[in-house]
């Protein structure tokens, strides 16, 4: 997602109609209004607009520790209206679109909200709207900014459903074909109803459609030097099932070699092209804005090796240079910094390879990353583009050399920051192994909520073969 589209979380509203504040109900281990903006802040929505009104000293703090905007309609009982024009006044210069959702639609997922920007981008309509197989309209609603204006001057207890019959020939349709998704809790036992049906339905992720993997390495296949359980059959699966597959990590230090190596000697087969580091993939996305050039790369072997496979010439820094491109440098100096700096002044722009802020030593963190490219930025006052999850390059890259789509690709990762938001930024299903960073415990609390949770590899492994074998019986019973 390129464009800057706001989220407006409409949670201002008195809930008479259902006796008690809708924000406020539980749902999935979280608030309903911290569930809905967990959701449009995953699909990647920025910036994240929550409107409080009724019941506002219970809902604001549910909220303080989310990175969200909270909005404040001290009119909320005058009408949906007000929410909207305080929402509007709140939306920067740089927001292009907003998509308005209202709190009460428990089953919208990260993957709706982005069909909304997407159906905006590539029809240039200004207004996008659901709709049901049955021919329904429906909430969440797109409005681009031209339309703005109208909705700030909107008064009453109307919407923004007020500005239809004008604009006709701005709105697309977005048609979603599961008519679920767009269920409002209207009443306790419609409330009831959901959570059921959403408790009791089938796993979201279907294995049976899944063609291509993208799997991080660390804390998945291995952990420090000892592999972990079901590795063989891991990758015996992926044989099996024919299943395209990219290996990948944001650490930038070692050679697409080093990792086969580290593999064959755990026992598992594989090849180069199945490794992508964020070096490698940072290297590639130089090379494609400008084949051959002249870069000044800070980073350890990883950096300088996929610099030169790509046919990039790390420059000592004398030179001009077209990239500055910075990995993790254990062997980092002021100097370095410094000639950066002058590059990057000078018009370079600076390329980073993943955004990790700390190094887990043996017995404490120490600066990732992330740190020098904050020190760099701090001189420069230039953001750096970052590759490495959770920013798209790094596995854009890697659904480009499978050819997979999107919905038919399983990230597979162990930590929710990174590994898993980054698949869900880019509407991919995710699968969180628990045998790494993030563990179950973290689940009810974080705003990252991946597909599927497995304990472990042996465990994501019998799901597939367990699906393999119910939908081959379906073949043989068909
Ligand atoms: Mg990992």
């Amino acid at each position: 997602m390129n464009s800057t589209v706001a989220a407006v979380i409409l949670a201002a509203g008195g809930s008479t109609r259902f006796g008690r504040p809708k924000q406020l109900l539980p749902w999935g281990g979280r608030p309903l209004v911290t569930h809905i903006a967990d959701i449009a802040w995953s699909a990647g929505l920025d910036p994240v607009v929550v409107v409080i009104g009724s019941a506002a000293e219970s809902v604001a703090p549910l909220l303080a520790s989310r990175p969200f905007w909270i909005v404040h309609n001290y009119r909320w009982e005058t009408g949906l209206s007000s929410s909207l024009n305080v929402a509007i006044a709140a939306l920067q210069p740089k927001v292009e679109a907003a998509l308005f959702i209202p709190v009460d639609q428990p089953l919208i997922s990260p993957r709706l909200l982005q069909r909304f920007v997407e159906t905006w981008q590539t029809t240039g309509a200004g207004i996008v709207v659901p709709q049901t197989p049955e021919g329904q309209r429906g909430t969440p609603v797109l409005f681009a900014r031209e339309f703005f204006s109208e909705l700030a001057a909107l008064s009453g207890d109307v919407g923004g459903r007020a500005l239809f019959a004008h604009h006709a020939d701005r709105i697309a349709t977005l048609r979603v074909t599961d008519e679920r998704l767009l269920s409002d809790v209207d009443t306790p036992e419609a409330f009831e109803t959901l959570r059921v049906s959403a408790s009791s339905g089938q796993q979201d992720l279907d294995l049976g459609e899944i063609r291509g993997l993208i799997c991080d390495m660390d804390g998945v296949l291995w952990r420090g030097t000892s592999p972990l359980p079901g590795l063989m059959n891991f990758f015996a699966l992926i044989r099996d099932l024919g299943l395209e597959h990219v290996m990948v990590t944001n650490n930038s230090s070692h050679t697409p070699a080093q990792y086969v190596a580290k593999l064959a000697g755990m026992g598992v087969v594989t090849t180069e092209d199945h490794i992508l580091s964020s070096a490698v993939a940072t290297a590639h996305y130089v090379a494609e804005k400008k084949p051959g050039a002249a870069v000044y790369a800070l980073g350890g072997s990883g950096v300088m090796e996929a610099l030169r496979m790509s046919g990039l010439a790390a420059d000592d820094g004398t030179q001009t240079v077209d990239f500055v491109v910075m990995g993790w440098d254990r062997e980092l100096t002021w100097r370095k910094l410094a000639t950066a700096t002058r590059h990057i002044l000078a018009g370079a722009p600076l390329v980073a390879t993943n955004p990790d802020l700390t190094f887990p030593l043996e017995d404490a963190l120490a600066p990732g990353n992330g740190a020098q490219i904050a020190a760099l930025e701090a001189a420069t006052g230039i953001k750096a583009t970052v590759v490495g999850k959770p920013a798209p390059l790094l596995y854009q890259q890697a659904l480009q050399q499978m050819g997979t789509a999107a919905n038919e690709t399983l990230v597979i990762g162990d930590r929710l920051d990174t590994d898993i938001l980054g698949g869900i930024r880019l509407g991919l299903p995710t699968a969180l192994v628990l045998t790494g960073i993030s563990q179950r415990d973290e689940l009810s609390e974080s705003p990252i909520r991946p597909t599927a949770v497995f304990d472990d590899l042996p465990a994501l492994v019998r799901a597939w073969r367990l699906t393999e074998s119910r939908s081959e019986k379906r073949v043989t019973d068909g």
